[in-house]
Parts: C-alpha cells; sequence; structure tokens
C-alpha cells in the first residue's frame, strides 16, 4: 500500500494533539483521516486509557470505514474495531476504536454526559455539517473543559473554513495536511442540459469509447436516477460493437444500498476493464472509491429542507456550491490527472452556484435536537441562545419549542417534563416517542411499537412505495382492510399477519414486500421493545393479546395515542371536498398523499380530522401516512394552542427587564399574542361548527339512505 498523505505527519499530529485539547485537521478527501487516524492514535496508546470514538454523519460511512479499518488491523470485525448505528450495534467490551454516527454519540451523552468511555472523539467529516455534528461541536466544547486532562477532541474535515471553527474553539491549531493532487481538467457544457440522466449517458460513453484507461465517476441526485442511469448505461455498453472497447462494469453506490452491493466499488475490477460508478454525493467525500481518473458532475444535489412557517418538508434537488463542485472535481486527480465533466457552463459555476453548502441545522426541524438539548438539563443554556457554529433561525428554533410543547415533552416555562425526558431516550423523533408512552397508558404498546418500527425503516417497505412514486400503495389481499383509518393502521396490519404466519419470507415476495426491509422492520421493533420495557409499566406480552379487541374496537386506543404523538400535526378535511387544512400554529391547504391506502367512506369522502406523519411538498403539499381521528380528541389540542409564550417555552426569562425598547416590542408581542388568541378562538369555533354542520348533513344523508 503506498503511504496516505496523513501517515506522513504522523509524528506532527500526535505532538499537537498532546499538546492541545482541541485539533482541526484539515487534509484532502482520500488523505486518510477516516481510516488512519483512529489508528495512529490507537498506536500512540491513546486506547489504552478509553476508546477511541470516530463520528460519521452517515451510517454507510460509518460501517464502510469500521470494516477496512478492522481489515487493515487485522482483527474481527465488532472486536476492537467495531461500528454503531442506529439500531445496530456491533461493538464489544474489547473495542478500541468505534465508528459510530454522530446521532449515536448525541445519544450516548444522554446516559452518560461525560462521555467518560472515551479518551479520544473524532468528529469526522465535519464539513458535512449535519445537524447532529453541529450540536456536537457545541457539546464538545463544554465537554473539553471539564475533562481536560483526559480527553482529547479532533475535528477533521476535507473542505471546512478552519479558521472558522478554530476560532469557535478558542484559536485551537489547525493541521493542514497537504495532499497530492494531480492536475483535473474542467469541460463545462455550452448550456444545460435538459435531461441529465440522458447527458451522463452520452458524456459516460463518449469518454469510454475515447479516452484511455481510468474509472468513471458519475454524481446523480438519488437512487431512483442511478438505477435509471445504471440500466441505460448497462444496455448502451453492451451493444457496442465488440472489441471496439474494453470491457466496462457499471455499480451504483448510494446509501440504502444493501452492504455486500456497497463493498463492491472497493473490489479492484479485473484487467482492461473499465468500471462506471454511479453515485449519489456519498461518493464526494465520505467513501473514496480508488482508480477514478473521469468525474461526471450533474451540478445537483437532493436535500431536504424544512419550512419551520408552513412545518413542511421538501425534497428538492437543488445546486450543489462551489465547494462542492470542487470537491466532485477533486475525485479525478487522486491517482493521475483527470478530467472533470461539468454539465452545466462555467457561468452557472461563476455566478449561481453559492460559494458554500447550507448547513443542515439551517434546514431541518430542530424538535428532536431541542427535545435533546433540554433534556441535558444544563441549567444555564437557553435553547434560543445555544452556542452553535452557525445558529439556526428563530423561527426554526420556536417552531421546535412550540411543536414540543404540544406533544407535553417541556412545560409552559421551557422545562422538560417527565415525560419529555423518557421520549429524549427513545432513539425515535419526537412524535413517534410520544405516542409509544400515550400507548402505553391506553395498553396498546405493542402495537405503536410495531408502528414506530415501520415507520422508522428506511427502505421502502411496500409496493409502489419508493419517493416519488405517485401509485396508490396496495395492502396485501389476504389481510383485514384497516385501509378506512388510514396508513398506519394498515402498516400495522401487515406487519400483524406477518407476525401471525411466523414471519413467512415467501408471502412477502408473494406480495412484493421488501424482504429486507421487513427483517429491518422486525429487528428495529425488538430493540425498541427491549428499550421501552425497561421505563413501560406495562407488561408487553399481556398487551400482544390485546391486539384483537383492540382491533375490534377500531383500534381507538391506539389513534388516540397516535394523536397525541402528533398533536402538532393534525389536519381537519374541507366540508365538500377531499383536502384539508391542516390545525395549527400556521393553517394551510394540504392533500393526500396519492400513495396513501387510506380510502374514502361510501359517500367518496375522506375521514373528517387525520394526523399526518410529514407533510411534504413535492409538485403541491401532500401529508403522506394518515391516519384518521376523532373531533374528541382534537379539541383539547386547540386549546392548548391558546396559551402559548415562546419566550418562556426556550428556557429564558419572559420577564420584562431592561429598555424601553425591550419593553415596546413586549408589549407588541402581548398584542399579537391577544390577536392570534383571539383568532384561535374563533378557529376552534368554527371547526367545531363544521364539524357538527357535516355531522347533521351525513346523519341525514344516512337517514335518506336507509329509507330507500
Ligand atoms: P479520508 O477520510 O481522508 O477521505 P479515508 O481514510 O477514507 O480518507 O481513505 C483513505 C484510503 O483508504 C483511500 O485511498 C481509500 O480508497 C481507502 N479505503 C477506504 N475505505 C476502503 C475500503 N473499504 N476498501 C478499500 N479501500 C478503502
Ligand atoms: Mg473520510
Amino acid at each position: 500500500m503506498v503511504s496516505l498523505p496523513i501517515l506522513q505527519f504522523e509524528e506532527k499530529i500526535v505532538q499537537t494533539v498532546q499538546d492541545n485539547p482541541v485539533v482541526v485537521i484539515i487534509g484532502e478527501t482520500g488523505s486518510g483521516k477516516s481510516t488512519q487516524l483512529s489508528q495512529i492514535f490507537h498506536r500512540h496508546g491513546y486506547s489504552k486509557s478509553g476508546v477511541i470514538a470516530v463520528t460519521q454523519p452517515r451510517r454507510v460511512a460509518a460501517v464502510s470505514v469500521a470494516r477496512r479499518v478492522a481489515q487493515e488491523l487485522n482483527v474481527n470485525l465488532g472486536e476492537e474495531v467495531g461500528y454503531a448505528i442506529r439500531f445496530e450495534d456491533r461493538t464489544s467490551p474489547k473495542t478500541k476504536i468505534k465508528y459510530l454516527t454522530d446521532g449515536v454519540l448525541l445519544r450516548e451523552s444522554l446516559s452518560n454526559p461525560e462521555l467518560s468511555d472515551y479518551s479520544m472523539i473524532i468528529l469526522d467529516e465535519a464539513h458535512e455539517r449535519s445537524l447532529n455534528t453541529d450540536i456536537l461541536l457545541g457539546l464538545m466544547k463544554r465537554l473539553v473543559k471539564l475533562r481536560p486532562s483526559n480527553l482529547r477532541v479532533l475535528i477533521t474535515s476535507a473542505t471546512l473554513d478552519g479558521n472558522k471553527v478554530s476560532d469557535f474553539f478558542m484559536n485551537c491549531p489547525v493541521l493542514t495536511v497537504p495532499g497530492k493532487l494531480y492536475p483535473v481538467e474542467i469541460l463545462y457544457s455550452n448550456e444545460r442540459p435538459t435531461s441529465y440522466i440522458e447527458s451522463s449517458l452520452r458524456t459516460a460513453i463518449d469518454i469510454h469509447v475515447h479516452e484511455p484507461e481510468g474509472d468513471v465517476l458519475i454524481f446523480m441526485t438519488g437512487q431512483d436516477d442511478i438505477e435509471k442511469l445504471v440500466d441505460k448505461l448497462r444496455d448502451k455498453v453492451q451493444s457496442l460493437e465488440e472489441g471496439s472497447c474494453m470491457d466496462a462494469i457499471v455499480l451504483p453506490l448510494h446509501g440504502s444500498l444493501p452492504p455486500e452491493m456497497q463493498v463492491r466499488v472497493f473490489t479492484p475490477p479485473p484487467q482492461n476493464c473499465r468500471r462506471f460508478i454511479v453515485a449519489t454525493n456519498i461518493a464526494e467525500t465520505s467513501l473514496t472509491v480508488d482508480g477514478v481518473v473521469y468525474v461526471i458532475d450533474s451540478g445537483y444535489v437532493k436535500q431536504r429542507q424544512y419550512n419551520p412557517t408552513s412545518g413542511m418538508y421538501s425534497l428538492d434537488v437543488v445546486q450543489i456550491s462551489k465547494v462542492q463542485a470542487d470537491q466532485r472535481a477533486g475525485r479525478a486527480g487522486r491517482t493521475r490527472p483527470g478530467k472533470c465533466y461539468r454539465l452545466y457552463p462555467s457561468k452557472v459555476y461563476q455566478d449561481e452556484l453559492l460559494d458554500v453548502t447550507i448547513p443542515e441545522i439551517q434546514r431541518s426541524s430542530l424538535a428532536g435536537s431541542v427535545l435533546y438539548l433540554k433534556s441535558l438539563d444544563l441549567s444555564d443554556i437557553d435553547i434560543l441562545k445555544f452556542d452553535f457554529l452557525d445558529p439556526p433561525s428563530s423561527d426554526t428554533l420556536e417552531d421546535a419549542l412550540k411543536q414540543l410543547h404540544l406533544i407535553d415533552a417541556i412545560d409552559t416555562s421551557g422545562s422538560i417534563t417527565n415525560v419529555g425526558k423518557i421520549m429524549a431516550e427513545l432513539p425515535l423523533e419526537p412524535a413517534l416517542s410520544r405516542t409509544l408512552l400515550e400507548a402505553n397508558e391506553y395498553g396498546c404498546l405493542s402495537q405503536a411499537l410495531t408502528i414506530a418500527a415501520m415507520l422508522s425503516a428506511e427502505t421502502s417497505l411496500l409496493p409502489g412505495r419508493s419517493k416519488h412514486s405517485e401509485k396508490k400503495r396496495k395492502p396485501p389481499p389476504d389481510l383485514p382492510d384497516g385501509s378506512g383509518l388510514g396508513d398506519h393502521i394498515q402498516l400495522l396490519q401487515i406487519y400483524e399477519y406477518w407476525h401471525q404466519i411466523d414471519y413467512h419470507i415467501g408471502w412477502l415476495k408473494d406480495n412484493d414486500l421488501q424482504v429486507r426491509g421487513m427483517l429491518f422492520v422486525r429487528d428495529v421493533r425488538k430493540q425498541l421493545s427491549q428499550i421501552i420495557q425497561k421505563i413501560a409499566k406495562g407488561n408487553l406480552d399481556v398487551q400482544e393479546a390485546e391486539s384483537e379487541r383492540e382491533r375490534r374496537r377500531d383500534y381507538k386506543n391506539l389513534r388516540k395515542a397516535l394523536c397525541a404523538g402528533y398533536a402538532s400535526q393534525l389536519a381537519e378535511r374541507m366540508t365538500l371536498h377531499n383536502g384539508y387544512r391542516t390545525i395549527g400554529f400556521k393553517s394551510q391547504l394540504v392533500q393526500v398523499h396519492p400513495s396513501s391506502m387510506l380510502r374514502t367512506d361510501d359517500d367518496g369522502m375522506f375521514p373528517d380530522f387525520v394526523v399526518y406523519h410529514e407533510l411534504i411538498s413535492t409538485s403541491r403539499p401532500y401529508m403522506r401516512n394518515v391516519c384518521a381521528i376523532k373531533v374528541s380528541w382534537v379539541i383539547p389540542i386547540m386549546k392548548k394552542l391558546e396559551n402559548l409564550n415562546v419566550n418562556r417555552l426556550s428556557g429564558g426569562s419572559d420577564q420584562v427587564t431592561d429598555g424601553e425598547q425591550r419593553k415596546s416590542s413586549s408589549l407588541l408581542q402581548q398584542k399579537n399574542l391577544a390577536i392570534e388568541q383571539d383568532d384561535r378562538e374563533s378557529k376552534i369555533q368554527a371547526a367545531r361548527e363544521r364539524f357538527l354542520a357535516r355531522k347533521a348533513e351525513r346523519e341525514q344523508s344516512l337517514g335518506r339512505k336507509a329509507k330507500k
């Protein structure tokens, strides 16, 4: 193995880390940060006094890098070298080097705030600026003060603005590892292609036919497009005249690929064979594939963005930033001079691309993170003023506080409640944790666990469930039909049936259900029930026996629990059509997602009220995964909306202290609040009236039908 750049600076790095509690290390992608730093410090005895932790924003990277390091050290994965990602822990008491997602480390710090198991924490891929890494940065700042003598923190990154982080950590040293990057020739398109799949295909084949050997890395935005391009590329390569060019293999690379497919990109190709690797931005910095000489860059990336005003997520294809474009190009110059084909004009690069990517913290819902920070119980933390490298917008923070209050995780003065504390311990989003706790009270925890597991599965479980599919999902035919009550209940019934027939794999296949996904759900469910058994009062076995009764009751308790958990995600149907209006801080018109299994009643209408799992904006705002609920459960929640004071919720003081300005703005706020309150009162009233009107109408029409 050629010595990786980082190894040439081993002594310097070790010395600097010895002398400083926090060090930033900047090095080219592929220079060995992720795989070598942990080993360097392992060699220098840092793993004697504790475990060396290396965080990764992506699950795939944690697994892949751990596997690689175990291989290099010639040990079994899970022993000296292991990894931990949500719902999968492959470590043992022997583990000295532990790769984990940033989310898992955050969770660990809940039960062990000083993270005393670790002698060193390496926050890797910090330039990705994932939400969890950003929060960890803030926490590390406190932690190094608490453990100045026995903890070392390293922050590593390919492209991060080292000085900014250094400023944040009181001018800590920044080490730059010079990488030897070969020149990369950049070729721009004259104009934007109408289809970047077709354009990538043409460019790839052009390279294959005309350019000397070397692998081709193609950046696409997501799994769907990757699969399309892989198919087209395979067809095209096959149709080339035999002997006209070298052999070719086409490989996909993205986060939802099964592990055995992922590792294929790391096996060297046979002689005289060109590889085409079609990847998401995972290949930008997280995973380095050797042998790449040509890069095709679509210029786009898929990004989830959250709009706190509407409470809506959208999965948008957006332009990459200049930093990302340069990263992508750099992938071509690792082993020798390469070429990067940008499928956009240089003018776009110059004028349109942002300089840097917007950090996730500024485009996510923060309900989970804020609950987390609240549960740390650090008395001096006012969430609205937490020490962030880049603070989120106050809208987003306020949105999170309100959501948390509605589901009882924080009280009116912003203190975390007992319910909130338990919620924070569950590795689930707040709405689902809350649902579980409520279900436990009602004796239907077992079923709520199944729903939580089904919703947590990252892969698509059902036919037509792919992100873009607008096809209606279909429940398997041999199930009780729960679709009148919505997706949650239907998902539950699918799982329960599968459980009844002893997890029969053939049945999954016959019904087009994803085998890998369903096995994952079963595993997640088991883990969740282990975690919650410790805190729950109820006896799960008894509850499982309850399930038939609950079914006969139309899942009333279960749906009530969902209503409590998703109190900030309610919607009311319009009187005359099947559109809905969300209930909450900002009401808006939304539709049931076309893929939903929710069915209309005999009159062709959807239920009056639903909770939704998420709001997603594609061509228009849609609710994905909905469950029918009752108006009587909704009224108390609407009442709760009345008395909200965000300043108090943040944990800061709501007292008017000094200065005229504060006073007047606070007065203004009070006035606004009063107006909002009026507004809400009348909304509640209106909702009641609409409901009653509908009910009367319904009864009349039923009466008519009965008469006929
Ligand atoms: P960095 O974190 O600085 O981007 P890495 O430590 O991830 O760099 O990678 C260093 C080298 O190890 C690269 O040349 C990469 O190709 C190689 N490598 C990493 N993971 C694997 C793997 N699973 N199999 C084979 N080679 C790998
Ligand atoms: Mg890395």
